[in-house]
Order: C-alpha cells, then sequence, then structure tokens
C-alpha cells in the first residue's frame, strides 16, 4: 500500500490497485459511467460532444471509458475515437487491429542481439607505420 495523491481531486489516499485515483473520484466516474451509457443507450446516435453536454461528463472521461473498453459504441452510433499509432477512426480500445497485430509482432523482435561493430585493427597498424616513415625522412 502506498499514498498517492490523487489526480482528480488531489487528496492523498491509499492506493491498492488499478485506477490511481481515490475512492470518492472512482464513485464520481463510475456515477459518470452509468450516466454516459445510460444517455448512448436511449440516444445511440449522439455524437461525443452532445453526450458530454447532456450528461455533464467530459468529453476526456467520455473517451476514457471508451479506450477501456468499458464504453461500447453501437455500429451506428457516429462516435469514434482515432487509433493511438495511426490515427485510423475506431470504436474501442487504444489501436486499431491492424497496428494492435503489428505491435504484437514488434514485441516478439526485440530480443535481436545487437550488432558488433566490424574491427579496424589491421588498417590502425599499416597508419601507424607510415606515420612512423614521416618521421624518420623529417628534414631537420
Ligand atoms: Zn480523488
Ligand atoms: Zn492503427
Amino acid at each position: 500500500m502506498a499514498l498517492r495523491s490523487c489526480p482528480r481531486c488531489k487528496k492523498l489516499f491509499q492506493y491498492t490497485s488499478g485506477d490511481p485515483i481515490c475512492q470518492n473520484c472512482k464513485d464520481s466516474e463510475e456515477k459518470d459511467f452509468q450516466a454516459v451509457r445510460k444517455y448512448l443507450r436511449d440516444n445511440p446516435k449522439s455524437t461525443i460532444s452532445e453526450t458530454s453536454k447532456e450528461t455533464h461528463v467530459s468529453t476526456k472521461l467520455i473517451i476514457k471509458f471508451i479506450k477501456q473498453e468499458r464504453l461500447i459504441i453501437s455500429p451506428e452510433s457516429p462516435i469514434g475515437i482515432e487509433c493511438e499509432r495511426c490515427g485510423k477512426t475506431m470504436k474501442s480500445g487504444k489501436f486499431c487491429k491492424e497496428c494492435a497485430e503489428e505491435l504484437e509482432k514488434g514485441l516478439g523482435n526485440h530480443k535481436q542481439p545487437a550488432k558488433k561493430p566490424e574491427g579496424r585493427t589491421q588498417k590502425d597498424a599499416s597508419a601507424k607505420m607510415h606515420f612512423l616513415n614521416k618521421e624518420n625522412t623529417k628534414r631537420w
């Protein structure tokens, strides 16, 4: 257990797990979530800004609910959020299906060994010899 300050109300609280916000804010977010869900169920064709105006929930929080995949958007809804990688409009999550797949593949490639720089010892040796020759023919 750790003492944290809540990013929403700045109050200190005992953080256990999940969203790092205090219980009060968790409860109020839950209420907001229920309000948004109910509003969208009754008005499936509303946009995010309309929903925000009617429910008094910030658009930022509505988008957060969608990204958490808690809020399910109906297929006929005009609401869309952008993929955090390619900006494509979609209905849920952080990344579109294509990006999610690519990111998963990318993670598997991370364990490649780093390339060793190529040795230049031979060239260095001959350069040294040239230098010595120059020294020998130096004018007095
Ligand atoms: Zn709080
Ligand atoms: Zn994408």
